[in-house]
């Protein structure tokens, strides 16, 4: 076949070009930051792309070289946003760490990634002290602060002040073009076994990601949106926020640490904040501030929920109480994030209310760029009927092909397995209905099973051990324990959820033990999780909080 090429210019995707381009044409727009030191801090797209500049320069004056991981410790702000685009722009790698992770696992991570430098918030600064003789290949820790703020000792060897490195440079230089399939960055999923995995993120996949986040059927951004990203931007890039409002040219307003619902409303009523975005848990503290107060938002209007189910009465409450339109999203760390978005087609609209929530329930639809299977047991695709329920497969420009320093491929036929389970309605609404993975999602963040398994039969009473995920009213599942104990060996609910303190963060240890005189077990001797899942889905929970 003899192909015409086309004639059009060819110009990489890169992430620079996103903050150019806002620094150009939206070069006045705000961007406002609650500080981990309280305050607020404020400026424009043209001088974060400036100080963004500034700090590629002092990053290369540290000796970070093309491909090099600078890893992040830090909350939602500005300097978190110059670091995502000073690192990729100048053709290294931003890394993202989350601080709520154990402080061993946040080392091991960031010795996994071999971050070169790591970048932390002032509050993180005894979380540092703690982990910095662990991390082997970082060779400068940067302080995301003035000097003021620098501590008068410390443990951790030749602190910098981010500030000081800043101030330091004079901003003359030109972002680099290069392919845009390389490295931009990268960020660590839990994952179902042992150790989290790295998903390298590419410059050309998050700008094609940005690009459908932004459209009018996924988060229908516009230069015309205040957006405050509730999303961590240690989660998946906060779900490609700092790169989407970049492109549309949006105010961006960022709330810092404090993720109360009184800490969130204030910032949202002060700068009118029009849309956002944030795991179900994070809403519930938000709504309950405002019914206790009886409160109304005066500019919000739309918000993306996703990470974890979103609860049906939490559509009814921020839509025909508050006025809010709900975004209920899917997504995942391998998927950067996005792969659906449950918004109505016109055809839905004549539709009774009751109907329609009951789609926007749902997960939603793919964006283009991203294409959805479900698949049977033995891989063979299943229909589109609203009721066959498979395995959820996925491909796409931003869905990952292997994992950092993996050799396996974790495609099956070029499709990457979700690890969980759905039905996909005849106009394409996917709703998860199960999860094959052995994980717990409470409040948006991951717990391992079989971490906390392995601990409970380090315990001289335990002989078998299973921890299940059960739906919990605050923090959508919880952990719960179940427990077979040794012949003739006692020990109460609480001396076992006590040996847990130390070995978890608090956050993980599980709500409740149940004991058994046996688990379910499958022909081959593997423990029938399934089978304790159904028996225990509805657990009363002995401490609701
Ligand atoms: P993560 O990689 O931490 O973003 O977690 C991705 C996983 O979170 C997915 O594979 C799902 O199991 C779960 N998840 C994300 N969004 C939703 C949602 N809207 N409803 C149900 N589960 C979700």
């Amino acid at each position: 076949m003899s192909l015409l090429p086309g004639q059009m210019m060819q110009m990489p995707l890169l992430i620079s070009s996103l903050i150019t381009h806002a620094a150009r044409h939206s070069g006045d727009v705000e961007i406002v930051s609650r500080r981990v030191e309280g305050d607020l801090h404020r400026y424009t797209w043209a001088e974060a792309e400036l100080r963004a500049r500034k700090l590629a320069q002092a990053l290369a004056r540290l000796g970070c070289q093309a491909g090099d991981r600078v890893g992040t410790l830090a909350w939602n702000g500005y300097r978190h946003l110059e670091i995502y685009y000073g690192t990729s722009g100048s053709g290294l790698l931003c890394h993202t760490v989350n601080p709520r992770l154990f402080p061993q696992q946040i080392a091991w991570i960031i010795n996994d990634a071999a971050d070169r430098i790591l970048c932390f918030d002032l509050n993180l600064l005894p979380l540092v002290e703690q982990i910095a003789a662990d991390c082997r290949t970082v060779q400068h820790f940067v302080l995301l602060a003035g000097r003021a703020q620098l501590p008068d000792q410390t443990t951790i060897p030749g602190l910098l002040c981010y500030e000081d490195m800043v101030a330091a440079e004079d901003g003359d230089m030109t972002w680099p073009t290069f392919d845009e399939t390389t490295a931009a960055g990268i960020c660590y999923t839990s994952g179902t076994t042992g150790d989290p995995k790295g998903a390298v993120y590419s410059h050309r996949s998050t700008v094609l990601h940005s690009y459908a986040a932004a459209m009018p059927d996924a988060m229908n951004l516009s230069a015309r949106d205040v957006v405050l990203p509730v999303v961590p931007m240690f989660h998946v890039n906060a779900w490609g926020l700092p790169y989407a409002t970049a492109m549309v040219g949006c105010k961006v307003v960022f709330p810092g640490p404090h993720l109360d619902g009184k800490s969130l409303y204030e910032l949202f009523e002060a700068e009118q904040v029009t849309f956002s975005a944030g795991v179900p848990t994070v809403w519930m503290g938000l709504l309950a501030h405002m019914q206790t107060h009886q409160l109304k938002f005066s500019s919000f209007r739309c918000t993306v929920i996703g990470g974890a189910a979103c609860p049906a009465s939490m559509i009814d409450t921020l839509v025909d109480d508050f006025g809010v339109e709900v975004i209920h999203a899917w997504g995942m760390t391998e998927l950067s994030p996005l792969g659906t978005l449950s918004r109505l087609r016109g055809k839905h609209l004549g539709l009774p209310k009751d109907e329609q929530r009951r789609l926007m329930a749902k997960q939603g639809k793919a964006p283009y760029g991203i294409d959805l299977r479900i698949v049977d047991g033995a891989g063979a695709p299943l229909p589109w009927d609203g009721k066959a329920a498979g395995e959820l497969m996925v491909k796409g420009h931003w869905v990952i092909s292997d994992y950092f320093r993996t050799p396996k491929s974790p495609l099956q036929d070029g499709w990457f397995p979700t690890g969980d389970v759905a039905t996909i309605d005849g106009d394409g609404f996917m709703q998860i209905t199960d999860r094959s993975k052995d994980v717990i999602k409470s409040g948006g963040e991951w717990i391992s099973s079989i971490a906390l398994e392995n601990l409970a039969v380090g315990h001289p009473a335990v002989q078998q051990a299973a921890v299940i995920s059960v739906a919990h009213p605050q923090w959508g599942e919880r952990p719960l324990l179940t427990v077979v104990l040794k012949p003739g060996a006692a020990v109460t609910r609480e001396a076992l959820l006590a040996f847990y303190e130390g070995k978890v963060p608090n956050w993980q240890v599980p709500n409740d033990v149940i004991f058994l005189p046996e688990l379910p077990q499958t022909a081959t001797g593997k423990i029938q999780k399934l089978r304790l899942r159904e028996a225990f889905r509805n657990h009363q929970w002995s401490q609701p909080g």
